[in-house]
């Protein structure tokens, strides 16, 4: 096979004609609620590019949703994955285990943030590791209420859904949702309207006031929290938030939960995000980003409370497979050999000078400005409103992803109100193509 060359290649319409006639096929034989954001069928992946069946080739800002950051097919993750699956590719860890198993499990018990003692349980998908967290949470404490956040996302199983705040697309006709489930403000600075020097402090002041007044701080198990929102909007809580939020957990005896999957492993510049503030969480969840693509989920936390579960309470058939252990192994290593991290704030230095640039720049636009520019590492984003306002401008988002689309560049939109375009470049992209995915931004802005 030829290597793939790291250069944006169009070569028909996006999508082309083996694509569409693929979505045809889609369309009659897979349920429309499966949406697309993009209709392109993919071939081959790496770096900081997607092939398509019709030969064109994309510059990647999309990550799977943050999930390549080691970038797809990474040597080390096929090297080990490739030999696990000759040597054996399931056994089921609660029947008979295996190495690649605790290995991992060892690696997040040392990169997680804490040098308490820690234990791992490993799963397969996100939403399965942030429910695990709950029954965790709910053994230990022998307590039932969960809070949660506005903006949040955790998944869409039936916990989870109650777990994340927007309706649509995540809820919509799909409850009854999941009880003992309560949600308190967010220090979202840009839209507090007090404005973002008071958010961190009024809006922990009226989380907590929410939590002891409407559910009783003694009947709470476990506050889950992303570091910084995704789905919602890559909505970083004013800085001060996170901190007052733990003291209060700690205070009162409750587990303090980072929902991690999509912040973790180096997408933000550091391991996890919860290290920009020296936050220490109880239990700690993964997933995306672990395991270079294959399908790994992670609950990490201290020892005492992971271990409050009674035997044979936590598992399942597939969690923690081979193969997909060996793929996380990889991608550790990965991780480490290239910095990671320290690519992530390259990427953070390149995109905010010019995000920043491209805000000022449309100012005095009459259809669409930069309200803000935010995140951290290789998790960036634009927040666009209305000109002269702060009223979301969600047709302006869609029609900008569009745009770049049609560029040959894959971007992804978010938010509670979507009006959010959002960038999760591969961290090992080249900076010559991150740069061009931002001529591209840029043009879609001058034409929007
Ligand atoms: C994606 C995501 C999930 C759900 O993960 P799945 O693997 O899709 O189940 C949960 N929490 C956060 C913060 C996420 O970004």
């Amino acid at each position: 096979m030829t290597e793939l060359s790291q250069e944006r290649r169009l070569v028909t319409s996006i999508p082309g004609p083996k694509s569409q006639e693929l979505m045809a096929r889609k369309v009659a034989a897979v349920p429309s609620g499966v949406g697309v954001t993009l209709p392109v069928f993919v071939t081959r992946a790496g770096g900081g590019v997607l092939e398509d069946v019709d030969g064109n080739s994309l510059i990647d800002f999309g990550s799977g949703i943050a999930v390549t950051s080691v970038g797809n097919s990474a040597e080390a993750v096929v090297r080990r994955a490739t030999a696990q699956l000759a040597d054996f590719t399931h056994t089921c860890f609660m029947v008979t285990p295996y190495e690649g198993y605790v290995e991992v499990a060892e690696q997040l018990n040392e990169l997680t943030p804490g040098d308490h003692e820690k234990r791992t349980a490993l799963f397969n998908s996100g939403a399965e590791a942030v429910e695990n967290a709950v029954k965790i949470a709910r053994a230990y404490t022998k307590r039932t209420a969960v809070v949660v956040f506005d903006h949040g996302y955790h998944g869409r199983t039936n916990l989870t859904m109650a777990l994340t705040a927007k309706n649509m697309p995540y809820k919509e006709g799909f409850g009854p949702f999941a009880p003992e489930v309560y949600r308190v403000p967010l220090a979202y600075g840009y839209r507090w309207l007090t404005g973002a020097e008071n958010c961190a402090e009024e809006a922990a002041a009226q989380a907590i006031d929410m939590i002891t007044k409407q559910v009783g701080a003694e009947n709470v198990a476990a506050i889950v929290i992303e570091p910084i929102a995704g789905e919602g909007g890559f909505i970083e809580p004013a800085k001060g938030f996170l901190p007052k939020i733990v003291e209060f957990a700690k205070a009162n005896g409750i587990v303090f939960v980072a929902d991690e999957i999509q912040t973790g492993f180096c997408r933000t510049g550091q391991w996890f995000a919860c290290e920009d503030e020296g936050i220490v969480p109880d239990l700690i969840t993964t997933a995306k980003g672990i395991a270079g693509g294959l399908p790994l989920a992670a609950v990490t936390g201290r020892a005492e409370i992971m271990d409050a579960a009674h035997v044979g309470g936590l598992g399942g058939t597939y969690g923690g497979n081979p193969v997909a252990c060996a793929a996380a192994l990889g991608a550790i290593e990965t991780m480490k050999e290239l910095d990671l991290n320290a690519r992530a704030r390259r990427i953070e230095e390149v995109m905010k000078g010019r995000l920043l640039a491209m805000q000022e720049k449309l100012a005095d636009s009459a259809t669409v400005n930069i309200g803000e520019v935010r995140g951290r590492g290789g998790m960036i984003a634009v927040e666009l409103v209305e000109p002269g306002t702060k009223n979301p401008n969600a047709a302006a988002t869609a029609a900008l992803a569009k745009a770049c689309h049609a560029a040959g560049l894959v971007v992804l939109t978010c938010g509670t109100y979507g009006n959010v375009l959002r960038f999760l470049p591969p961290l090992v992209i080249g900076e010559d193509l991150l740069n061009e995915g931002l001529d591209i931004i840029e043009g879609a802005f001058a034409r929007v």
